[in-house]
């Protein structure tokens, strides 16, 4: 009942001319597969507008890295939702371990992103994930139960509808280190037990998790088989269509 969502994290990579060709491929390579599965693409700010063009009326979605919760205003350098909804992006990116760690975003500040992102009727991907060192003391569960304490504080069941989370552990990010496909269920399966305990049992069979953490196309299928893997959030592999379109495939 859950349908997979495999969306490519582009980070602050891509010129605009890549970009565009990039999402130009997925639109035709990936046709099909929309049918079937969620396609979304997460370029930098400044090329969203080409990106949304080049995938204009495909079955692919555009959404950001980040957003301000403020409204529009006196924010020097902050990128409003207002602004996002007004380009047609659907979905945005919040508390990716690389904002968390390398730009200082704390849980309080994740929150009230998640919340003005619901309220705007944009999808919140809420990422979640460990350090190594957390791993090897053997915290990862204690963690996650706080960066989704925090993340969704005041998150209602309803809001919950279009909230999605990403496990991604920190330390599987950029690696080439992946998490075993039984280390990703076993995460997974504790945050959907954290979803039914903190909301209903509806909301938590309801809840895409997504993986996350050098997905490739020669380990996306394993990954994707798991009982409580709903999709992927991609970063090195999103970069090239013919490294992606395989990953799309796999969720078919
Ligand atoms: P990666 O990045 O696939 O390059 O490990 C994933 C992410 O950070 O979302």
């Amino acid at each position: 009942m859950r349908r997979y969502l495999i969306a490519g994290n582009w980070k602050m990579n891509t010129t605009r001319q890549d970009g565009v060709a990039l999402a130009k491929s997925l639109v035709e390579g990936a046709a099909a597969a929309t049918k079937k599965v969620d396609v979304l693409v997460c370029p930098p700010f400044p090329y969203l507008i080409p990106v949304l063009d080049a995938v204009k009326d495909s079955g692919i979605a555009v959404g950001a890295q980040n957003a301000y919760f403020e409204a529009p205003g006196a924010f020097t350098g902050e990128v409003a939702l207002d602004m996002l909804v007004d380009l047609g992006c659907k979905s945005v990116i919040l508390g990716h371990s690389e904002r968390r760690h390398v730009l200082g975003e704390t849980d309080a500040i994740i929150n009230k992103k998640v919340i003005a992102t619901r309220k705007k009727g944009l999808q919140a991907i809420l990422c979640v994930g460990e350090l190594l060192e957390e791993r090897k003391a053997e915290k990862t569960e204690a963690v996650l139960d706080e960066q989704m304490a925090g993340g969704l504080k005041d998150v209602t069941a309803e809001m919950m509808a279009d909230v999605v989370i990403a496990y991604e552990p920190v330390w599987a990010i950029g690696t080439g280190l992946t998490a075993s496909p039984e280390q990703a269920e076993s995460a997974h399966a504790h945050l959907r037990k954290w979803l039914e305990t903190r909301y209903t049992p509806d909301v938590a069979k309801a809840t895409r998790i997504l993986y996350g953490g050098s997905v490739k196309a020669n380990n996306a299928e394993t990954l994707l088989s798991q009982a409580n893997v709903d999709g992927a959030l991609v970063g090195g592999a999103s970069l090239k269509a013919a490294d992606f379109l395989p990953i799309i495939e796999a969720g078919v």
